[in-house]
């Protein structure tokens, strides 16, 4: 069946407000490439929104999982406990940058984690403030709708918000935000709105993931830390997006000397398989009383299987230093792309590791984003075969999530395609 047949069958039956970046079907995936179902192939720079680290079907995951498969599916951690979940909370607790003794929880998708993490945050301090950051995102549930940073498109006509949420803005020359700005907004908000002994926890994506791939400067994280500590304040660090070797490290966390209470994972853990969780101190994870946590589908057994290969692979095949190498090369060649004048105007390249993205401008060596022209590149890049992401609060960011599993060879294809999208864009 054509893409288009199936495009027209999805919007009959298919609601229009979980919208799609691209209008191919997928028929079937390889590491960093797939077909759609009319036999045409794409280079993968999306991985599923930050989700394949590993790459599509990676042999030990797919080992793993049908491994898994043959023993059980399905028992409910809270029901029948099963040893891949401890193994993996196990594993989590040695490698996570929390100090001391550490736990985990595992649930099912990123959105689900953050709101246990807040809801462990609460349960620990006794407090019920939670404080997040401007063009942050956390997820669509109603918690982390509200937490997220972002009126449109994610809570218009979604109200009421929860309640007790509060933003700071997020200290970004692209937008005018200094981090003196950030500390004194902080400042005024404890003054004028929630004192900060009713604030259970301050939640910060280490790299702004949906917001534009902006990394917290040490000096913020430093500067949260601190002021954490001063009141009894817990910091959590939404890894959804960072995590499992992407930022060139295998938590992002890991780049600052500052450490968070709880951390929050999802994405690429579970190597396309849907599984979450909350890392955090175990006197915190354990504040809650039993039952209060936790759900039917929570640390899926084949889930787990598959996260237990992902740390395998990501061990055995330095996806950590690969992630740097891959990054090295993006930015690289996006410098090149932005001293050219025969391209559209473009940022210089930003983000750690192989966390890379860039903005699409008005003018050359202007500030002004250009959502719309990031738009089309996208649109331009996947004709040319190429999945790419924009992001942004403008929508103006290009973000480049490619497996770091990928070969030099297929970045490079997706480079060129880039390359030629960016002049075609300027065209058309
Ligand atoms: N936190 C961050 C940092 C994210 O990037 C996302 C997803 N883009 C989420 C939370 C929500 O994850 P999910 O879509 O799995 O609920």
């Amino acid at each position: 069946m054509s893409n288009a047949e199936l495009h027209a069958r999805r919007f009959a039956a298919v609601p229009r407000g979980v919208a799609n970046a691209t209008g191919i079907y997928a028929a079937r995936a390889e590491n960093a490439e797939l077909w759609d179902e009319e036999g045409r192939r794409y280079v993968d720079f999306a991985g599923g929104i930050a989700v394949l680290n590993v790459g599509h079907r990676h042999p030990k995951v797919i080992a793993a999982v049908q491994q898994q498969l043959e023993r059980y599916t399905h028992t409910a951690f809270q029901i029948v406990p099963y040893a891949p979940y401890v193994e993996l909370a196990e594993r989590l607790n040695a490698l996570a940058p929390i100090e001391g003794k550490a736990k985990t929880i595992l649930f099912t998708t990123g959105a689900e984690a953050v709101e246990n993490a807040v809801k462990v945050a609460r349960a620990a301090t006794g407090r019920s403030a939670v404080i997040a950051f401007v063009n942050g995102f956390h997820g669509r549930t109603m918690m982390t709708m509200g937490l997220t940073g972002k009126v449109l498109p994610y809570k218009r006509n979604f109200g009421p918000a929860p309640a007790e949420v509060y933003h700071l803005p997020f200290p970004n020359p692209r937008y005018g935000v200094s981090l003196d700005d950030t500390l004194r907004a902080l400042q005024f908000l404890f003054a004028a709105d929630v004192g900060p002994d009713r604030v259970a926890a301050i939640i910060v994506e280490p790299v702004q993931g949906e917001g534009g791939f902006n990394p917290v400067s040490a000096e913020l994280m430093t500067a949260l830390r601190e002021v954490c500590d001063e009141h009894g304040i817990m910091l959590v660090a939404d890894e959804v997006q960072t995590g499992f070797a992407r930022t060139g490290k295998l938590f992002a966390m890991e780049h600052y000397a500052a450490k968070a209470d709880l951390i929050t994972v999802a994405k690429s853990m579970g190597g396309g398989f849907p599984l979450s969780g909350v890392i955090g101190r175990a006197e915190l994870m354990d504040a809650v009383d039993p039952g209060g946590l936790g759900g039917t589908y929570g640390g899926s057994p084949v889930a787990c299987a598959a996260a237990l290969a992902v740390l395998d692979v990501i061990a055995e095949e330095g996806l950590v230093q690969r992630a740097n190498a891959i990054g090295a090369a993006l930015h690289a060649r996006i410098e090149g792309f932005a001293r050219r004048n025969d391209l559209i105007p473009i940022s210089a390249p930003r983000g750690p590791g192989a966390m890379v993205a860039f903005d699409v401008l008005r003018s050359r060596g202007g500030h002004e984003p250009d959502g719309p022209a990031a738009k089309a590149l996208t649109v331009r890049a996947l004709e040319n075969g190429l999945v790419l992401l924009s992001c942004g609060q403008f929508g103006e960011t290009i973000r480049i999530l490619v497996p770091l599993t990928a070969s030099d060879a297929v970045i490079e294809e997706g480079m060129d395609i880039l390359e030629a999208a960016l002049g075609a864009a300027e065209l058309a």
